[in-house]
């Protein structure tokens, strides 16, 4: 039943939102009337109480009538007395087990040392989470400790040019950066903030979340005014995560506050996953605002790039496990065999120096494989190909996949074609417009329409849920 409740908030709430609020939400009992469920941050929590509370509640009733009542609790691996840093950084595709991957190896280990001198202690108050100086910066993520090489020379350059310049006005404005996960975004963002801090200027850092938190705080306690007006005495604005950016009024102050820094030639710096011409659910306007400065990928890290990122970890962690060796050749295997992103790269290491202080022994190629084995396969998930969803959906339809290619506009038809619309766009990681191509040459407009109009159908018929469902495992299998 909690599958079917979390498929129904994914429907009705859409799916921009349910990934930003509701993925990592978890139902740890149904008690007495009473749902017990966790998400892994406070941040998580008083933003779902304060917004979902109800919305969870109906959806919950619809599927178990016998819920009267919600309770949103904080998990972790020591929940209460966990460093807060996470609640500094509430970024929803950086959670506490990426940012904080101390939490997650054993015990003894968290000594002082580089893993856990990434935790910035900030305490807070849940109100005070909402600090209209932004989020704090991790010591950390710097220039210096950020390699460069061919995938991301041309983001890092401009990233670096933007924190360095000293007051001559804005240089390419915005500067948008955008990447898959764990490329380095975040990284390069806080390190340009540090940079321009150190030469004095006015900085403020700003998650798309903390973003959207601050201002409907502000708008709350009256203080919509002075959120603006801080964001806007500032030289440079850093926003992680854009994507995350929704609500019409968030939207529309977003807007206010872009135009407003950049037509005072005061920079802007934002990062996403995906280009501006894919920001689905930001307007129009804002999204070719945000396109009109520098626009920058940061491509996946060739192996070279990865075996320095590694060796710079390693020697980091070093400094306070001067025990720890990983010879060249484990590095070279780990640096062959994590493909995905810094992030698994990262975790990697910390593996390793988890194995090599409980057993004490050296680590070898042979235990580096077993103690990566789950980075190495569950961070690759299986590419589904756009066509083999087609001629899937085709043949479970009783169609066939030129049908599905054609003009034609009969129901027979069009169900199956919106639903392998549908299952393209959330299994692989084409985009709208590239997905309308394979679809005969339609508009990106028709695909968007196709993927509302299914996610819709599956929250309202539990039956073609399950239909969709099915046909997702058997491609993913
Ligand atoms: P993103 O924000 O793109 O998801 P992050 O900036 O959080 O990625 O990077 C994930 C991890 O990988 C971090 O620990 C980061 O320091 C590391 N990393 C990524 N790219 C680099 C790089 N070029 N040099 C050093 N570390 C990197
Ligand atoms: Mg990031």
């Amino acid at each position: 039943a909690w599958g079917r409740v979390k498929r129904r908030l994914r429907a009705e709430l859409g799916e921009d939102v349910f990934a930003s609020w509701f993925a990592r939400l978890e139902l740890e009992e149904v008690s007495g009337g009473v749902a017990r469920l966790t998400v892994p941050t406070r941040f998580l929590k008083s933003w779902i109480e304060s917004h979902y509370l109800d919305r969870v509640l109906t959806t919950f009733r619809a599927e178990a009538e016998s819920v009267g009542r919600i309770e949103v609790g904080v998990r972790g691996p020591s929940a209460p007395s966990r460093p807060v840093a996470n609640a500094g950084k509430p970024s929803p595709t950086s959670g506490p087990l990426t940012r904080l991957h101390a939490t997650a190896t054993p015990a003894a280990l968290q000594g002082p040392g580089p893993m856990v001198e990434t935790e910035i202690a900030v305490p807070r108050g849940e109100s005070a989470a909402v600090d209209l100086n932004g989020a704090p910066l991790d010591a950390r993520l710097t220039f210096a400790s950020f390699v460069v090489g061919r995938s991301n020379a041309l983001a890092h350059a401009a990233a670096e040019r933007i924190a360095r310049n000293d007051g001559e006005g804005a240089l390419y404005n915005p500067l948008y950066v955008h990447a898959g996960v764990g490329l380095g975004k975040t990284h390069l963002l806080h390190a340009a903030g540090h940079a321009a801090r150190e030469s004095g200027r006015r900085v403020i850092y700003l998650t798309a979340d903390r973003f959207m938190y601050g201002f409907v705080n502000a708008l709350k306690t009256q203080s919509a005014l002075a959120f603006k007006e801080k964001l806007r005495a500032i030289d440079l604005l850093i926003l992680d995560d854009v994507q995350f950016i929704q609500g019409k009024s968030i939207q529309t102050e977003f807007g206010h506050t872009l135009n407003a820094l950049i037509d005072s030639g005061r920079q802007v710096v934002v990062a996403s996953d995906r280009p501006p011409t894919e920001l689905e659910t930001l307007d129009e306007r804002v999204r070719s605002r945000l396109a009109g400065g520098l626009v920058v990928e940061i491509g996946t890290l060739d192996e070279g790039l990865r075996t320095s990122i590694l060796s710079a970890r390693l020697a980091a962690v070093r400094q306070s496990h001067p025990n720890f060796e990983v010879s060249p050749a484990v590095s070279a295997y780990v640096a062959r065999a994590i493909t995905a992103n810094g992030r698994d790269l990262e975790g990697a290491v910390n593996r390793l120096l988890a194995h090599a202080t409980l057993t004490g022994a050296p680590v070898t190629v042979e235990t580096a494989e077993s103690a990566i084995r789950d980075l190495v396969k569950n961070r690759e998930p299986k590419r589904v190909k756009i066509e083999d969803i087609q001629k899937l959906v085709a043949s479970r339809y009783n169609v066939s996949r030129s049908d599905i290619l054609s003009e034609r506009r009969t129901a027979a038809v069009v169900k199956p074609r919106q639903i392998a619309m549908y299952l393209s766009k959330v299994l692989t990681l084409r985009s709208l417009p590239e997905i309308g191509r394979r679809f005969g040459g339609r508009d990106h407009t028709t695909v968007l329409h196709a993927v509302r109009k299914i996610e819709k159908q599956i929250g309202e018929d539990a039956v073609l849920g399950d239909e969709v469902e099915l046909l997702k495992r058997m491609l993913q299998d």
